[in-house]
């Protein structure tokens, strides 16, 4: 099924309400590859063009509001610029972007990300998440002397080589272009389905130095972990000697304050950060076990005898970046916003669900703390919207068999209803989103499956 059809009212609509939008397109498709600068803000037949935005709600360059469930990738658990985090952006500027030194609001950052994440004895910054989960990578092999690492199929960790196989794709293990078959053999990649394909990798090889996971299930929830998985990891990792490491991109202040470690109570030698641990602004995080960190202390590696592990980067902890970030993580723990974000997710779960059930739609909503997913069934299963259970269908229903073409076509029809869908498609929910936003986006959607139907895509 091709997303682009000459026939659609949906892309009739989408279309005359979007006409600078499919102008910038076009021209970006002439300096930008496929016009985009971010594989997961593709939509057929063209993206949204943003001007402005503001608490949950955000305008493209034809003058179109939407309720935004993007959310900055996930970065805005505050919403579009907090008036906090705005005034600390702009009191910095003027004092500077980057001072290629120390500063106090690094100090703060750190103290913030110890006090509020349960594995943080020590904290590092980078630029990125992608960034982060490198330096944690590289961490734990310096750690345990060993080179390989266990991923799970599906589970995303941003894009450098050493995690691209298997995540967004070659789920069957196989090697992505441009990256180097010696570097995909360095990863073990294991399905989540049963905790005991981690136990037999760890009985048949001995040179595993740590366990990497989203704490979630892979992208976030889409393909949620059976209750105790993480407990069972962690019981493993410690026997074994590895490193758990959780990568809490999304999950990090979001999932709780203290994420999702806090949330399931299993606390990692070292997690990911980046999204919200930045306030909205660039930036990630390695956190953890003081001796695990260390090794990036020069004084602690030559007391120990050991390497100290390198790492550099311009951004590190960047000036402005780390007073959005000051001002979002001291409301994060003075304030409810993870609790109240969560109440509108669960809201707006229950209302898609009703809506599937009135519509005789055999799709599923689903997600966990902030977030919300849909299973759009492209397989034509037997599915009863009342009484969906993720964890039953597994990678391969959820994620393996996911059909972008669905999800664009439910995407650009929410958008022609004022409702920007995440790819999934789902949403992560702010704490700006409230009751007008729910309501908005359940009417929309019912009318998005009322048009979906009629053009014979449910
Ligand atoms: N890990 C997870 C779980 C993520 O969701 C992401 C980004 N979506 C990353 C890592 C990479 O972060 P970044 O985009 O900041 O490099």
């Amino acid at each position: 099924m091709s997303p682009v059809r000459t026939n659609s009212k949906i892309e009739a609509e989408y279309r005359s309400r979007t006409r600078r939008s499919a102008e910038l397109y076009a021209r970006a498709g002439k300096v930008i590859p496929a016009g985009l600068t971010h594989d997961s803000r593709t939509l057929l037949p063209y993206p949204l063009y943003a001007a402005r935005a503001a608490g949950p709600r955000k305008w493209d360059v034809d003058g179109n509001e939407y309720v935004d469930y993007f959310g900055g990738h996930g970065a805005l658990l505050l919403g579009h610029r907090h008036p906090k985090v705005l005034e600390a952006v702009q009191e910095q500027v003027p004092l500077g972007t980057h001072w290629g030194s120390a500063h106090e609001l690094e100090v703060r950052w750190a103290e913030l990300v110890n006090r509020l994440i349960p594995c943080a004895d020590r904290v590092r910054f980078t630029a990125s998440g992608t960034e982060a989960s490198h330096l944690a990578m590289r961490l734990a092999r310096a750690f345990t002397g060993k080179p390989k690492v266990i991923r799970f199929r599906g589970h995303f960790h941003g894009w450098h080589d050493g995690v691209t196989a298997g995540a967004m794709s070659h789920f069957e293990g196989g090697v992505p272009s441009g990256i180097p078959a010696a570097l995909v053999e360095q990863t073990i990649l294991l399905p989540t389905d049963d905790i005991s394909h981690v136990v037999q990798a760890f009985a048949a090889r001995s040179d595993i130095a740590a366990v990497l996971i989203e704490p979630s299930g892979a992208s976030w929830g889409q393909v949620p972990l059976a209750t105790g998985f993480l407990a069972k990891l962690h019981d493993i990792t410690r026997s074994q000697g590895a490193v758990l490491v959780f990568d809490e991109v999304i999950t990090g202040f979001r999932w709780s304050r203290g994420g999702a470690q806090q949330r399931y109570a299993v606390t990692p030698d070292l997690c990911v950060l980046a999204k919200i641990v930045a306030g909205g602004l660039p930036g990630g995080a390695v956190a953890g076990r003081a001796d695990i960190m260390d090794r990036l202390d020069a004084a602690a590696a030559k007391a120990a005898g050991y390497e100290k592990v390198g790492h550099q980067g311009t951004f590190n902890a960047n000036p402005l970046s780390a007073a959005a970030a000051v001002a979002t993580l001291s409301i994060v723990e003075t304030e409810d916003v993870c609790a109240k974000a969560e109440r509108t997710a669960a809201d707006i779960r229950d209302g898609l669900s009703q809506i599937l059930v009135e519509e005789q739609v055999p799709w599923g909503v689903y997600g966990e703390a902030s977030a919300f997913l849909l299973f759009q069934n492209p397989g034509k299963l037997d599915i009863d919207p009342a009484a969906f259970d993720p964890i039953k269908l597994g990678f391969a229903a959820l994620k393996g068999a996911r059909n972008p073409n669905l999800a664009y076509r439910l995407r650009v029809a929410m958008l022609a209803n004022g409702v920007d869908f995440m790819g999934a498609p789902g949403g992560l929910v702010s704490a700006t989103h409230g009751p007008g936003e729910v309501d908005q986006t359940l009417t929309a959607f019912r009318t998005a499956v009322r048009w979906l139907k009629a053009e014979g895509d449910i």
